[in-house]
């Protein structure tokens, strides 16, 4: 089953953009993905094709149009279409590497990208779209964040990743960050490789990995290890 995203935006040439080479490129080539950019503009009833007004209540910027979205929305996901609709938003949910497995698991998505201001409040709760964040800072859209939404899903969809194995040691899949890596040469300016690690002492090299990414964790990430405090 290939994964299937539809992304609605006002800058379908932005896609695929960087998943377009290397990993990504070539899932996207066996069709392993598929990712359809759709302008909402075509969705656009007027002489002007706007898609965009003025914020009731006055202030600056403009809002995406609820009824041009709705078609847009409507337009792509048919009944029967089990997708999940997100919408990339700063106010969303931060995303996460169990929602980015989530996703992989599931038959695909259609993804809303935002401008301007945003979008009408009224589309985001009739269309019952996930709010998702990429992150505390604001993007001028939203389609930078459903491109990197895209490549970490994308990167975890089954035998798209050279070595099986290697995505599931890496940061957050464990709760953790990933321990430090090293590879030759032995002495790099001053500075050599820790002994342990080439020691060939496999448990006691995964011991001080673990070490290493609990250290990791608790001086940069202690949220991770107690999402409570
Ligand atoms: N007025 C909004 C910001 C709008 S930015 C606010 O203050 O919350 C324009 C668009 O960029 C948004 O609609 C969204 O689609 C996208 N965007 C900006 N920052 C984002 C982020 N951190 N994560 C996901 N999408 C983001």
């Amino acid at each position: 089953m290939s994964f299937r995203a539809t992304v609605l935006t006002l800058y379908p040439e932005m896609f695929p953009g960087h998943l377009g080479v290397s990993l990504a490129g070539r899932a996207l080539e066996r069709g392993d993905a598929q990712i359809e950019p759709v302008n909402i503009r075509d969705f656009a009833t007027d002489k002007h094709r706007s898609v965009d007004d003025t914020p009731a209540g006055g202030g600056a910027g403009m809002v995406l149009k609820p009824d041009v979205l709705a078609a847009a929305i409507d337009a792509v996901s048919l009944e029967g279409d089990t997708r999940p609709r997100l919408l990339m938003s700063p106010r969303g949910r931060p995303l996460t590497q169990q929602r980015v497995r989530e996703l992989a698991e599931g038959p695909g998505a259609v993804i809303v990208c935002g401008r301007f201001e945003g979008v009408d409040q009224r589309l985001i709760e009739a269309r019952e779209l996930e709010e998702i964040s990429i992150g505390d800072y604001v993007l001028s859209g939203g389609e930078p964040a459903a491109l990197i939404l895209l490549d970490a899903v994308i990167r975890v969809l089954p035998g798209v990743m050279g070595n099986a194995s290697s995505g599931t040691h890496e940061s957050f899949e464990t709760g953790m960050l990933e321990h430090p890596h090293y590879t030759r040469p032995q002495v790099f300016e001053d500075r050599e490789i820790p002994a342990v690690l080439t020691s060939g002492n496999h448990k006691a090299i995964d011991e001080w990995r673990q070490a290493q990414s609990l250290e990791l964790t608790r001086k940069r990430r202690p949220d991770l290890l107690d999402p409570e405090a």
